[in-house]
């Protein structure tokens, strides 16, 4: 997450703070200072923000090492002043797993709260919720407790929202299950909204990172959905100008100046040699070097997926191809390119098909299914 610092690392996993918790520290210990005009008060301010993110990252965790359990990774967890997020590398397919990543968070507060009880009991402290504040352990009970009732909301992106995907999924077709879950969000989404106009303002913030949220959820699985069953290969733009090691730049700009192609694959004895990025192209350009060879100035290595391979896969490898583009091959030979105009386009089509708008579209579908079915 950008305009984040690392601040340790726990089971193998990076925890960061995000740059606006330090405003949230800030604003508590001047808070206090200003009330109760002690440095002791900011300072205790500060220690229980403390505490309270400490949980956080518990919680976060729990979601993080059941995750790894089902073969899951976790990219980090970084805190926010509304929280803490945990950012798994995927959700895992499998609905009952996905199921036990969403309530191991609260599930971590449950714990606590109940170990908190025990210590409390044990210790002779008034744990009830009308406890007064200087009792560090009942506020961390009810702390607790609000968590892991917050958490379970059935409002996604919350981890009750996400339980709830988890069981209409074992139900109802997977991008059904996220529409549901996701419009539930939204609902309550609303609901928290109005209620947080009347003067809360962290509720307001809370609204909109659900409703916000839930739309990206619903987006993803959308897209999901529009690329299953599809392949690398059936995306890949076929009708290419290729290059080959000893062409010059000068081809190349011929080729890019009278059509779209910006990124070319370039072949020896019908093999692919590499790639000649549309910025390599530029920067040989700008050093006067219409004349220099195809071959110094591509890529050697480029990105390359068997045409077989799933849509969606080839997306992920599409998204970190250092050249926007990703060579389809079919046992070594080119069969086409991937890029993201290409499957923005084919995904539209599919949808706008779908949807039947027309006669127009539907032209512009039988086109794409021909460009599908080479
Ligand atoms: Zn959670």
């Amino acid at each position: 997450m950008k305009w984040s610092w690392k601040i340790g690392k726990l089971a193998g996993i990076e925890v960061r703070v995000h740059a606006t918790f330090f405003l949230l520290v800030t604003w508590v210990a001047w808070g206090n200072y200003a009330t109760q005009g002690s440095v002791q008060a900011a300072l205790a301010g500060v220690t229980f923000i403390a505490l309270l993110f400490g949980i956080v990252v518990l919680h976060e965790l729990g979601h993080a090492l059941t995750a790894r359990r089902f073969g899951v990774a976790t990219r980090d967890i970084t805190l926010l002043p509304i929280g803490g997020v945990a950012r798994l590398e995927r959700m895992p397919d499998n609905p009952r797993h996905e199921l036990a990543v969403a309530v191991a968070g609260p599930g971590v507060n449950v714990v606590l709260a109940a170990g908190l009880a025990i210590a409390g009991l044990l210790l002779g402290t008034d744990i009830r919720p009308s406890a007064s504040t200087e009792n560090l352990v009942a506020q961390l009970l009810w702390i607790n407790v609000a968590l892991a009732t917050f958490n379970m909301l059935p409002a996604f992106p919350l981890d009750g929202g996400r339980a709830l995907r988890a069981l209409l999924a074992m139900r109802m077709p997977d991008v059904r299950a996220t529409e549901v879950a996701a419009r539930l969000g939204q609902a309550l989404a609303v609901v928290l909204g109005i209620a947080g106009l009347f003067g809360n303002v962290v509720l307001l913030l809370i609204a909109v990172f659900i409703w916000m949220g839930a739309r990206a959820e619903a987006h993803a699985a959308q897209l999901k959905d529009a690329m299953s069953g599809l392949s690398a290969g059936q995306a890949a733009v076929r009708e290419l100008h290729v290059l080959s090691p000893d062409d010059r730049a000068s081809t190349a700009v011929e080729y890019a100046l009278h059509g779209f192609q910006r990124d070319f694959p370039v072949l020896e004895h019908g093999r692919v040699a590499g790639v000649l990025s549309h910025r390599a192209l530029l920067s040989a350009l700008s050093e006067d070097g219409r004349d220099f060879r195809i071959g110094t100035l591509m890529e050697p290595h480029p990105t390359t997926v068997p045409s077989s391979m799933g849509l969606s896969k080839a997306l992920e490898a599409l998204q970190e191809a250092p050249c926007r583009c990703v060579l389809v091959v079919d046992s070594d030979e080119l069969v086409g390119m991937l890029t993201i105009d290409a499957v923005g386009e084919l995904i539209a089509v599919r949808e706008a098909v779908r949807k039947h708008e027309g006669p127009f579209v539907s032209a512009m579908a039988r086109r794409a299914a021909a460009r599908t079915e080479h």
